[in-house]
């Protein structure tokens, strides 16, 4: 059941995605980009600050109200959809928990808008699932700092006018890697995108290489500890998973639609072929896997709500205790565990939908001016950016407890 406040979101949304995406996906696909100009037209409605605070420009929607509306946008078209994710989730996520007042100020109400177009620059060549080895570097201090190394398969490294940088700054205490979380103009010289790879899927999304040449950063470009840079990216991940289970479950859905259509359209034995009960049991377990996997995702960003509420609350009474993931402090499971679910369970669903798209299309499903194996190759991508489906099982299994020691109820 979705609030009078989803429904309106979701029908603006719905509204945006077929008149102003759908006709242009395929086209966008060909093409290898989409026109910035929808980025402005999504800057316009608040596309592109949901979360962020309205005294800050943005729309100031509860997670799952935000996921509703990225769902829409990724039926459309993913690729799209991965640039208004990460431009609603871990950047401005990450400023918002950890950026000064100042920092919030000055950069906020641009990536609400869409003034500045925001990208998350934390895997290296050697450095994917384990980001804790990356070995950029930023020398300084808080008079300002300068970063030397090379991020890869940044999405919008390019195009982007903000690049969010994850570098170390050192070791901690305990010997142990420092990493800062850095605000890089991306005009600054030392800045250099490198070759644009050529995708699988997702081709409308630009996935560049990144080489920083003694880039300068002012000291104000640093947010929060020049330590807990990887702390702030994880934390932020669990946000993100679930704009990527969103945007998987746009991408299954956007599969059962074309197939339900196509079913009913498609003749075959002088019947529709929805009428055979083998195509319509595959559209009957679409359509369940689809709601299976939104109500995951629904779900972590409730949890994620808890938390964030937890955290705010901890912050205004000057608690300084970090917020357990288990904040119904009831052995339920941690945030970064269901969200972990949520991405887990939305991207495989994303893939096998759209393989059965496929083979309901029949020969025309494996022909590029039918839609479906678009959403076959687009789908893959969300099985392994922001955490790999292995990486996500091992989250998830990590935080499996027996009972008696009162965490990892699923
Ligand atoms: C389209 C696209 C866009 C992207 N955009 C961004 C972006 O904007 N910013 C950014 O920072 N990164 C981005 N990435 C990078 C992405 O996050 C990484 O590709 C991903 O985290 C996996 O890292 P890797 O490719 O180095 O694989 P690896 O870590 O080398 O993994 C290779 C294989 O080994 C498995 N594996 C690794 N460790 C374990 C383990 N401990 N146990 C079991 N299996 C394991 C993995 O699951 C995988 O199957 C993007 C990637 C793609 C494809």
């Amino acid at each position: 059941m979705l609030t009078a406040e989803q429904e309106a979101i979701r029908e603006l949304a719905r509204d945006f995605t077929d008149s102003e995406i759908v006709p242009h996906a395929a086209a966008w696909d060909r093409a290898g980009s989409f026109d910035r100009g929808v980025l402005a037209r999504l800057g316009e409605l608040g596309f592109l600050g949901m979360l962020v605070p309205e005294r800050y420009g943005g729309l100031e929607l509860d997670v799952p109200t935000y996921l509703v509306a990225l769902e829409e946008l990724a039926r459309g078209d993913a690729a799209l959809a991965l640039t208004v994710a990460i431009q609603n989730g871990p950047v401005p996520a990450i400023l918002l928990a950890h950026g000064s007042e100042a920092q919030k100020s000055r950069w906020l109400p641009d990536l609400a808008s869409g003034a500045k177009i925001a990208g998350f620059a934390l895997s290296e060549a050697q450095a994917g699932s384990d980001p804790a080895a990356m070995t950029t570097t930023a020398a300084g201090d808080a008079g300002g700092w300068t970063l030397h190394g090379a991020k890869r398969w940044v999405t919008n490294g390019a195009s982007a006018d903000l690049m969010l940088v994850f570098a170390r700054t050192g070791e901690d205490d305990r010997g142990k890697p420092a990493t800062g979380a850095f605000l890089v103009d991306t005009a600054s010289p030392g800045y250099h995108a490198g070759r644009r790879e050529k995708t699988m899927g997702l081709r409308a999304s630009e996935t560049v290489s990144v080489e920083l040449d003694a880039v300068e950063a002012g000291g104000d470009r640093l947010i929060g500890d020049p330590g807990h840079g990887l702390r702030q990216a994880l934390e932020a991940l669990d946000l993100g998973r679930l704009g990527i289970g969103a945007q998987a479950v746009g991408i299954a859905r956007a599969a059962l639609e074309h197939a339900v259509r196509y079913a009913h359209d498609r003749r075959q034995f002088g019947r529709a072929i929805a009428s055979f009960g083998g195509v319509r049991s595959k559209l009957a377990t679409m359509a369940a896997r689809v709601a299976a996997a939104r109500a995951l995702v629904m779900e972590g960003a409730r949890a994620w709500e808890a938390l964030e509420g937890a955290r705010v609350r901890n912050a205004r009474d000057g608690v300084s205790a970090p917020v357990s993931g288990d904040v119904t402090g009831s052995g339920q499971l941690p945030v970064t565990a269901r969200s972990a679910m949520a991405k887990l369970v939305a991207s495989e669903t994303a893939t096998w939908a759209a393989e059965e798209a496929v083979r309901i299309f029949g020969g025309y499903g494996f022909m590029r001016e039918y839609p479906v194996e678009k959403l076959m190759r687009d789908a893959k991508g969300t099985e392994i950016y922001e955490g790999t489906s292995e990486i996500l099982r091992l989250v998830i299994g990590r935080s499996l407890k027996p009972r008696e020691a009162a965490v990892g109820t699923p």
